[in-house]
């Protein structure tokens, strides 16, 4: 017997109860984005493997072990998208708009990445991205931060938070750093193997390490804040500036550091504890020495990507939306006139299903599981006198009437 065929594991369908979810996140982002001046971009899942390499760094999780990575026929060197930003630079700098002014981005579909699969934590999981290009801030992180804020407020989600950072930049990140590693050197010792390679690799990712006998050890680590350049101290007092003055909350959470290697100055996250260890929703912050990486011109940048699926898991059970009517034709013939009636009440801005051909007790018993608000019956007498009947689900009743009749009363009738 063959095996039973299942999907890769930390890969899952979105079966409809889940996407009726996903949608109502999108729709509201994209509501919330289109009040900020944001268009849609749509950009490939397939990209060189290069392209991450030189934007995330050879030395990060994503880069080292968790891309899908492959040869293709023609012996080009390709990944699965782990995550946007990159790509949207490519794309950004490949359509020749570095000189069209600000653009303003945001996009949404699936990323790649085979880390090990938790609640919250998938292989293929999808990101809704936004990217501002040749933004310097910090009144345009402010705005970012915001209207971070206004998609978690349109979806009425409570219990989170905003936490602020900043990862300062080229002139004052490398003293910094030294600083750091001195100290995370004496403590050696008592990290994690994952901490002890990363004081080499990428110490600020010591930060955030999850393990608590780690944790233990950072309690007085030196945080960047307190390192800061002036410029970067102006431009982090600017960032609270503004989010005061729109009265948004936020925490300064001095160990947030973002896992790709592009970030600077401000970084972000939204961050809530029902989720256990999966608890960011959002991340993001300002990558102004990315695109000048890639080969473009240098050029300030901000943005952030939220997990869709973990966004979802916040959001109370939507319920399918089921349709307003559902049709009955007894006998061949009114099942024609049946096929006329649901094409002109879907003109009228019905939802309508058509219950097939069967015996009487079938077609009843499939409307019935149809769960619509209103089935419509087309038998011989209704056919002699060109009249439907109407049975209402909710309270029973049922009336015979003209077609158009029937459309008005459904259309009245019709669930919110
Ligand atoms: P984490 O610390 O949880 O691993 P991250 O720092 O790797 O997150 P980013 O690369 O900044 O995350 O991606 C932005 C958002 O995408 C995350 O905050 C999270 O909501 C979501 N995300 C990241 N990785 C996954 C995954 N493997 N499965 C589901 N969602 C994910
Ligand atoms: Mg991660």
């Amino acid at each position: 017997m063959g095996r039973k065929l299942q999907s890769i594991r930390g890969v899952h369908d979105g079966l409809p109860a889940d996407v009726a979810r996903w949608q109502r996140v999108e729709n509201a982002a994209r509501q919330v984005f289109s009040c900020y001046g944001l268009q849609e971009a749509r950009l490939p899942v397939l990209e060189p493997t290069d392209l991450f390499v030189r934007s995330i760094g050879k030395e990060t999780d994503i880069v080292s072990k968790e891309m899908y990575r492959f040869t293709d026929q023609g012996g080009d060197d390709l990944c699965l998208r782990p995550e946007g930003t990159s790509g949207a630079v490519r794309a950004w700098l490949q359509a020749g708009l570095t000189r069209s002014g600000i653009q303003r981005w945001y996009y949404m579909g699936p990323m790649f990445r085979r880390e090990r699969p938790q609640k919250g934590r998938l292989r293929q999981f999808q990101q809704i991205g936004v990217e501002l290009f040749g933004v310097p801030g910090p009144i345009e992180d402010v705005e970012t931060l915001a209207m971070s804020w206004a998609l978690i407020e349109a979806l009425q989600i409570s219990d989170v938070q905003m936490e602020i950072n900043s990862l300062g930049c080229p002139a004052c990140r490398p003293a910094y750093r030294q600083i750091l590693v001195d100290y995370l050197e004496k403590r050696k010792s008592r990290l994690c193997d994952t901490c002890r390679t990363r004081i080499e690799t990428n110490p600020m990712r010591v930060l955030d390490c999850k393990v608590e006998s780690c944790q233990a050890q950072l309690t007085d680590a030196p945080e960047m804040l307190s390192h800061l350049c002036d410029d970067c101290s102006g431009h982090f007092d600017g960032v609270r500036q503004g989010l005061d003055a729109l009265a948004l909350p936020y925490q300064i959470n001095p160990k947030i550091v973002r896992g790709l290697d592009y970030y600077s100055r401000t970084a972000f996250e939204i961050v809530t504890d029902q989720l256990g260890a999966q608890g960011t929703i959002i991340a993001g912050g300002r990558y102004d020495g990315l695109i000048e990486e890639l080969g473009g011109p240098a050029t300030p940048a901000v943005g952030f990507a939220l997990g869709l699926e973990r966004l979802a898991m916040l959001l109370p059970e939507s319920k399918l939306v089921l349709p307003d009517v559902a049709v009955i034709g007894l006998g061949q013939q009114a099942q024609a006139h049946a096929l006329v009636a649901a094409r002109d009440m879907r003109a009228a801005g019905l939802s309508v299903v058509h219950c097939g051909s069967g015996s009487a007790k079938s077609l009843f018993k499939r409307a019935d599981r149809e769960g619509a608000g209103f089935v419509v019956v087309i038998g011989d007498e209704e056919l002699n006198r060109n009249l439907v009947s109407l049975k209402n689900m909710k309270d029973g009743s049922q009336q015979q009437m003209s077609l158009d009749q029937a459309i008005a009363v459904c259309l009245k009738g019709k669930m919110p």
